[in-house]
């Protein structure tokens, strides 16, 4: 179990009476916002910190802990912040800011000086933001009463980040061959991915795969076909090439538990032992959470697989996409999104049909693929690219939208969507801003979700929304 440290700041100049009201409340705190949010990580109580060893402690455990997300910061009464410096430079997890009380209405007939000194995070809060300030850490500020609807969203909202972040430094990343050949955006700076990100990028020959490919059974085959036909509509009578793609999705199976790998790329152009570029395979792993990036792209690999455990306990769908072509009729401009195969089926409208057609790049057989229409409703295009200095995080608001007719000769996966603020805004946007072909498309995550994220990773982030103006 994933766990949120909850740190309640005080001192000793209040009495024990003060302190053992101050551990009461902050008690009831930690359980009821392990209530609203356990199923993502336990909210932990922690002693009362009182001076600047406390203050050390616990954030040098925070720091040790491998389960422990990230922690959650309260002052209930003041807090003289010098004493949380040496503890704050300790502390690595991702930190919340809860700038709450323990009573929401203020007891106008009773309060006295007790009250006041006991109940006073206006003022403990601020000297503690001051320092968090002072020594330049990341982290998230929630203001209001504790147990209030919005304030619990914002709570959950970043124990989801805290979680996807804590993935991510546990991430490792497959790449089966490099990047295309002169790509420019997909490729990037792998040691300062791992440096900031923890993603561990390693390349890996195609031959392993092919190596644990020949030795998938027809027996394994059969139960992945059965698979297949219970989630999808078979609509080809080349069970041969679906058998094939059955065998791909057991080997990469195989080789991600072996290699506890989370995200993985490929590439058309290094294929050698491989009868089909993985279509079908890739589509059905990725339906898993699983991380891919096409033609070596494994910066959109790695922050699919990172959005995806971030998306993971809400509604919605969460996967990689890349830009094909427009409808560009004035007034009513959509963009065509989609892949040479690998479109996830989290984005289908209905049952996906598995289809067996040529594929007119990559010389090898024709690859067995599922084929579909995209999913209707708001989301989020998310792209991260290289600037050589620093990563950049590209968000834009999109619409996904029904495509207006049936395109019955293209045999491959699609989302159709709007830009925001517009279609020329948003493009020329993206493109001012760098933004790849490559986007993990979410439907569950908000520009928010994202701007979080950036702000924990110290990643440079340009937002495309309805305020936008190039
Ligand atoms: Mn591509």
């Amino acid at each position: 179990m994933k766990k949120l440290y909850f740190i309640t700041g005080s001192q000793d100049l209040y009495g024990d009476e003060t302190l053992k009201e101050v551990a009461k409340d902050s008690k009831e705190m930690a359980a009821f916002l392990t209530k609203k949010t356990g199923d993502i990580a336990e909210v932990v109580w922690t002693e009362t910190v009182r001076n600047s060893d406390e203050a050390e402690n616990i954030c040098l455990k925070a720091t040790a802990d491998r389960d422990c997300i990230g922690v959650i910061t309260w002052m209930h009464t003041f807090s003289p912040a010098k004493m949380w410096i040496r503890g704050l430079k300790a502390l690595t997890k991702p930190m919340l800011h809860l700038h709450t009380q323990a009573n929401e209405k203020l007891p106008y007939d009773t309060i006295d000086m007790d009250f006041m000194n006991l109940n006073q995070s206006a003022h403990g809060d601020r000297e503690f933001g001051f320092i968090c300030t002072r020594l330049g850490i990341k982290r998230e500020v929630v203001v209001g009463f504790y147990k209030h609807a919005d304030v619990v969203e914002k709570i959950r909202g970043f124990a989801e980040v805290a979680l996807a972040m804590n993935y991510s430094n546990n991430l490792r990343v497959a790449m089966f061959g490099s990047n295309m050949r002169d790509v420019a955006v997909t490729d990037g700076d792998r040691v300062e991915s791992e440096i900031r990100y923890g993603w561990n990028v390693n390349y890996y020959g195609i031959g392993d795969i092919v190596e644990i490919a020949k030795g998938v059974t027809g027996k394994e085959i059969d139960a992945k076909m059965g698979e297949y036909a219970n989630k999808y509509e078979l609509a080809t009578k080349d069970t041969e090439a679906v058998r094939e793609q059955a065998r791909y999705e057991i080997a990469l199976e195989k080789f991600i538990a072996r290699e506890r790998i989370g995200a993985f790329t490929d590439n058309f152009q290094d294929l050698h032992g491989l009868r089909q570029l993985p279509g079908l395979a890739v589509q059905n792993l990725m339906a898993g959470g699983v991380g891919f990036g096409a033609e070596g792209d494994y910066k959109t690999s790695a922050l699919m697989a990172v959005l995806c455990k971030m998306a993971e306990k809400r509604k919605g769908a969460t996967a990689f996409m890349e830009d094909y072509t427009y409808d560009l009729t004035a007034g009513n401009e959509k963009e065509l999104a989609s892949h040479m195969l690998e479109v996830s089926p989290v984005f289908a409208a209905d049952k996906p049909k598995i289809e067996v057609h040529p594929l007119g790049i990559g010389g090898k057989e024709p690859p067995a693929r599922l084929v579909f229409d995209g999913i209707e409703g708001e989301g989020i295009a998310v792209s991260m690219v290289d600037m050589g200095t620093h990563f950049r995080l590209i968000c834009a608001k999109i619409n996904l939208v029904k495509q207006e007719k049936p395109m019955p000769k293209l045999p491959v996966a699609r989302l159709m969507w709007t830009l925001v603020p517009d279609f020329k805004t948003g493009a020329a946007a993206w493109i001012y801003a760098g933004g790849a072909h490559h986007a993990v498309v979410s439907t569950a995550l908000k520009v928010e979700d994202i701007k979080l994220f950036a702000r924990l990773t110290d990643t440079e982030l340009v937002i495309i929304d309805e305020n936008t103006r190039v």
